[in-house]
Order: C-alpha cells, then sequence, then structure tokens
C-alpha cells in the first residue's frame, strides 16, 4: 500500500499556485498513508465517516486540517465539533440547526459548506434554491457559513458536468454578494477537478488519484 507521490508531488504546487485548496480525501486509507502524504506537506484531509475520522483524528497530528466530506447524522456532529476545520456536507436546515446548537455547547464556531444539489442523479444530496433562500445566517451564530459545496454528476458529458458546476458558481456569487465571510467554493473529486476549476472551484476533492483505489471489501 503506498500514495502516488509523484502525483501528488506535480498536483500540489500546480494547485497551489491557482489559490486552490487541495483537500486529499483519505477514507478508507490507513492512517499510515495519511503521514506519508503529510510527510510531503499536505495538511489537509477529507473523510466521510465520523467514527473513521475520529480514530484517525486521535492518532495523527494536531495541525492537520481535518474536513468532513460524508453526509453528517445530527446524532453524530457532537464528535467531530470538537476539531473539525470545515463540514462540507450541510444539506438540510435541521443538520445546521444541530451543528449550531452542539457548537454552542462546546463553545466553538463551526466552519460550514451548504451542499447544494447539482447533479441529475436523484440519489446525491443537497438543498434546493427553494431550501437554501429560507436559510438565514444571522440565526446560526455559533456556525460560520464558509461556502458551498456540490458533487457533479458522475457523468463523461463534459458539458452536463460543466453546466453543473457553473449552476453553483452562481447561486455561490449571489450568496456572496449578500453575505460576507462566503469564500469557498469546494467542488471537483479525481475526474473532474480541472473542469471544475477551470468553472470557478478554489477547493477540490481529491482521494483516489493521490491515495489509489479505494477497496470496498467488507
Ligand atoms: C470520496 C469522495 C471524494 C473523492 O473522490 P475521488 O474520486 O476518489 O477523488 C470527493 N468528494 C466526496 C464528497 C467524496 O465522498
Amino acid at each position: 500500500m503506498a500514495i502516488n507521490s509523484e502525483v501528488y508531488l506535480g498536483l500540489a504546487p500546480d494547485l497551489a499556485a491557482q489559490n486552490v485548496t487541495l483537500v486529499a480525501v483519505s477514507k478508507m486509507k490507513p492512517a499510515e498513508d495519511i503521514m506519508s502524504m503529510y510527510d510531503l506537506g499536505q495538511r489537509d484531509f477529507g473523510e466521510n465517516y465520523v467514527q473513521e475520522l475520529v480514530e484517525k483524528e486521535a492518532v495523527l497530528p494536531k495541525d492537520i486540517r481535518w474536513h468532513f466530506i460524508g453526509h453528517l447524522q445530527r446524532n453524530k456532529v457532537k464528535y467531530i465539533v470538537p476539531f473539525v476545520h470545515l463540514v462540507h456536507g450541510v444539506d438540510s436546515e435541521k443538520l445546521l440547526k444541530e451543528i449550531d446548537k452542539e457548537s454552542a455547547k462546546q463553545n466553538k464556531k463551526t466552519r460550514v459548506l451548504l451542499q447544494m444539489h447539482i447533479a441529475q442523479e436523484e440519489t446525491k444530496f443537497g438543498l434546493t434554491e427553494a431550501e437554501l433562500k429560507n436559510i438565514d445566517p444571522a440565526m446560526y451564530p455559533n456556525v460560520e457559513i464558509c461556502g458551498f459545496m456540490g458533487m457533479a454528476s458522475a457523468s463523461d458529458k463534459e458539458a452536463q458536468v460543466a453546466s453543473e458546476f457553473d449552476y453553483l458558481k452562481n447561486v455561490f456569487e449571489l450568496f456572496q454578494k449578500q453575505h460576507s465571510g462566503c469564500s469557498v467554493l469546494s467542488m471537483g473529486m479525481s475526474g473532474d477537478y480541472k473542469l471544475a476549476i477551470a468553472h470557478g472551484s478554489n477547493m477540490v476533492r481529491v482521494g483516489s488519484l493521490l491515495f489509489g483505489r479505494r477497496e470496498y471489501n467488507a
């Protein structure tokens, strides 16, 4: 098991030069692989599962910035509030409320991204525009809404994926005009990060390209 060091060493400076934050998605990869990339200079890592994240956080260096990029259940919010750097997938007002409540309890301010539904697939999570309109950031004093996250259709139709990215960029820019402090646009993964950056992304979540394929055996 080894990380793709050469790919990382090519990609990291290239993204830095474009002011794009690279979140290395380490889900289902062992702590040793994270350490290998940490030793190459990487500090932003993304995880999808609360228990896995909590276990890794406990044994890895404290200057890692942990991004929670999965679907977050409300009853698990309390476990990540103590240390999480950014929660990407806030896809309901109920979840936002829970993060606010738990952050207040733990005397924290939690940074989040709102996840919009941009893909054609029914299964992808996210807010609709109508749901977004109902969200008043002032009602969540212990949460800082830093921007938006989206997952495009898993499609090789470039025009389709590009239009989904454009849509999210428009939502982001409109929100930015109304609310200060909103600066992050998280879109793009191993297969579509270049296209995402060309369409305005400033944070990409890249897993398999850096860590190799994930094995989903039980
Ligand atoms: C797994 C995952 C990624 C990384 O996917 P790759 O295709 O391996 O780069 C990015 N974002 C989210 C939300 C994910 O769940």
